[in-house]
């Protein structure tokens, strides 16, 4: 979902905070606020990402891949659109009718969609777990105008890069599937003062939220504070998830305990090649064993006879020992780029054929 922009303060209400509902593999994020004239509380926004994805955005990749931001440049992202936000605010002499704070709101909901929103148009949302710190200027704006002091966000950002540590060990120490097939079990191992506490504070009650299918009752969780809401995250991934690390662009995502999935259904914004833009890893993933199981033992018989061919005119002088070792080395690496799905089978065919060997 994508941000709406607001007409009226009425449509946010006040007290702002982010709730999450987790729910068949999909994770809600809304923006909530109380509304002075009706028990039930507003839900103006709502964003939503595959289960563990949130998470997972925060850690980051677990190894350097190209166009993926690593964990630094993650907080950096985050950081850069806080402080631009910041500096908009302080720079405003006055925000204190009504409506020069809708003005503002709108303009930090623009500035904010590049954190949480896909350049290529996917209904996944990244980075939610920054999301926080954002509806918490805007909730202080709400109350405070132009005294806001940005406290409260300050500590929120402080915590995410916290988190980005904590997590990371949480992920691969506690969650990783690969490593523990049982959370309980890697519990009993593990030091627990290096991951986040398991003890929340919130409501949890019923919402009713329909983004995938028909209108239902789903249960939500509205934390008190920041912390509440990781310690609320991870002791449900304890109780009903493990992680995978996606075998594209190695950041963590959480999959029900029946599936056995090896890519994240993150949508891919930049990469080598163009053709994968705007799909998934999980796509990409699949597409490219169906390849390898295609053409896998086609390509291994092809090198193979190239290479015994090469080999016995090597034996019989025809070929000398230092051009074979080359030849054989740079064919090895071909043969591996094809079984990458790198090159298609009648490249390399072609390769054998222009390469072929004579003194
Ligand atoms: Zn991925």
């Amino acid at each position: 979902m994508k941000f709406t922009f607001i007409h009226s303060l009425e449509e946010l209400g006040t007290d702002l905070r982010v709730g999450v509902s987790l729910n068949n593999g999909k994770e809600i994020y809304y923006i909530t606020g109380i509304d002075a004239d009706n028990p039930d509380r507003l839900v103006p926004m709502s964003f939503t990402c595959s289960s563990g994805v949130a998470m997972g955005d925060l850690i980051g990749p677990v190894e350097h891949i190209d166009n993926i931001p690593d964990p630094k440049e993650i907080i950096s992202s985050i950081e850069e659109t806080y402080s631009e936000i910041k500096s908009l605010v302080l720079s405003v002499d006055s925000i204190d009718d009504p409506i020069d704070k809708v003005k503002i709101i709108n303009t930090i909901l623009l500035i904010s969609e590049r954190l949480f929103t896909s350049k290529v148009g996917s209904t996944e949302n990244r980075n939610l777990l920054a999301l926080p710190l954002i509806v918490e200027v805007i909730s202080g704006i709400i109350k405070s105008g132009s005294k806001y002091n940005f406290k409260k966000s300050d500590k929120i950002l402080a915590s995410l890069k916290k988190y980005q540590k904590s997590l990371s060990y949480f992920a691969e120490e506690v969650m990783f599937y690969e490593k523990n097939s049982d959370p309980a079990i890697a519990l009993s191992k593990i030091d627990w003062n290096k991951i986040p506490s398991f003890s929340y504070s919130g409501q949890t009650t019923l919402m009713l939220n329909s983004p995938y299918s028909e209108p239902k009752y789903v249960e939500s969780f509205l934390p008190e504070t920041f912390d509440d809401l990781i310690s609320y995250l991870c002791s449900r991934y304890v109780q009903f998830s493990h992680f995978q690390c996606c075998s594209n662009c190695r950041r963590y995502f959480a999959f029900a305990t029946d599936s056995k999935i090896k890519n994240c259904p993150r949508v891919i914004e930049t990469a080598r090649y163009s053709k994968d833009i705007g799909k998934t890893c999980f796509d990409v993933g699949r597409l490219r064993s169906h390849v390898r199981g295609l053409y896998s033992d086609e390509t291994q018989v092809l090198y193979q006879r190239n290479y015994k061919a090469t080999f016995a005119r090597k034996k019989k002088g025809q070929v000398s020992e230092d051009h074979f070792a080359a030849w054989s080395e740079v064919a090895r690496a071909m043969r591996d780029l094809c079984l990458a799905g790198e090159i298609s089978y009648d490249e390399l065919e072609k390769w054998f054929k222009d390469n072929y060997l004579r003194e």
